[in-house]
């Protein structure tokens, strides 16, 4: 295998011809003239994209940014506007994070993010990868990001049979050795885009590789084995009852979830609690008709069923719990409550 420096000039220059064209991307040529990103969207484009597609966070990178513009508009922003527009983005943990996250921003580092990792580090809800990506696609900083992709790379180029997640320390640390002092921000993002569009999981096409050459993975015959990964236990299943009540003049029963656990702070359907038999708990006295059908959903460590119930209840009725919204926007809720939702609409 050649030399680091000369395998990272030769993925730079790939780049420089191959880069994707991303909002919140300052394209190599313009980068190398000057223009710098704007480390809020830098910031934001990556909370958006863990555990989730470039193509999924596209619109709601652009709704974003066109309703907060700024890091400062949107720690200004009401905690309910935000977490409505992160509906359906899931994993809402990163909502409220992105939340205290800006508000730190403004507070702490007048309105700017800090050029920095172990500042970077110190924000709300930015972990190690967020904090190495920011700190090298946003400030150019020399840090070595591993995500996903850049994890079957590594682990293709060096032909490491460790199973994930044992071999994260030795794909960082090999991933670290290619890192370049010149232009740490287009590498970062050249790695990332190599793994995403050459060397991804199934079929790659080692043909346009500009490491085909050097790659360790290619030349043993192992490179669409890796990398190889402990199995995961299956995931139980947990049921659950959700309640749709409709006032006769057409306003819904909706109840804000509390800020902790899942699907904290955004508002849904009042329900049980999720178990493997959960009891009756209904959030207003009413004639309750259950559908045939359950809403199913898969968050990271269970499946949910969902048993959905619906209701229409007279004006003067009061729920025990949850408050009823004349205006209603199924597209705030998040997916599956829109699942129960869109059952009870059928
Ligand atoms: S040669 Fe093939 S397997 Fe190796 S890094 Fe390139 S695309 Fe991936």
């Amino acid at each position: 295998m050649r030399e680091p420096a000369t395998l990272s000039a030769d993925l730079l220059s790939w780049y420089d011809r191959h880069a994707r064209a991303m909002p919140w991307r300052v394209p190599p040529a313009a980068r190398q003239a000057g223009t710098r990103p704007d480390p809020y969207r830098v910031w934001l484009s990556e909370v958006m994209l863990q555990q989730t597609t470039v193509a999924a966070v596209r619109d709601y990178f652009h709704r974003f940014t066109a309703r907060w513009p700024e890091v400062t508009d949107l720690a200004a922003a009401a905690d309910a506007d935000v977490m409505a527009e992160w509906a359906g983005l899931g994993y809402y943990a990163r909502a409220r994070n992105l939340l205290k996250c800006a508000r730190a921003v403004v507070a702490e580092h007048d309105g700017r993010f800090p050029a920095d990792h172990a500042a970077l580090l110190a924000l709300p809800g930015v972990g190690p990868y967020t904090a190495a990506a920011v700190a090298a696609i946003a400030f150019d900083l020399p840090e070595t990001v591993v995500d996903g992709n850049v994890e079957r790379v590594i682990t293709r180029l060096h032909d490491v049979h460790t199973p994930l997640p044992q071999a994260k320390p030795e794909i960082t640390a090999l991933a670290r050795t290619l890192t370049p002092q010149a232009r740490p921000s287009d590498y970062a993002q050249a790695i990332m885009d190599l793994g995403a569009t050459i060397c991804t999981p199934r079929n790659p096409a080692c043909g346009l590789c500009p490491w085909r050459d050097d790659c360790a993975g290619r030349l043993a015959g192992s490179a669409t084995d890796l990398p190889k990964k402990t199995p995961k236990k299956p995931k139980p299943i947990r049921h659950g009852i959700a309640y749709i009540a409709r006032r006769v003049d057409g306003a819904y029963l909706l109840e804000r979830r509390p800020d902790s656990g899942l699907l904290g702070g955004m508002l849904g359907w009042p329900g049980s609690d999720w178990n493997e038999a959960p009891g009756e708990d209904p959030p207003i006295r009413a004639e309750w008709k259950a559908l045939n059908t359950e809403a199913r959903h898969t968050f990271t460590h269970f499946h949910l069923r969902l048993t959905v119930k619906t209701a229409l209840v007279p004006m003067d009725r009061a729920p025990a719990r949850g408050e009823f919204h004349e205006e209603f926007r199924p597209g705030d809720l998040p997916t599956v409550m829109r699942k129960a939702f869109d059952l009870a609409q059928k």
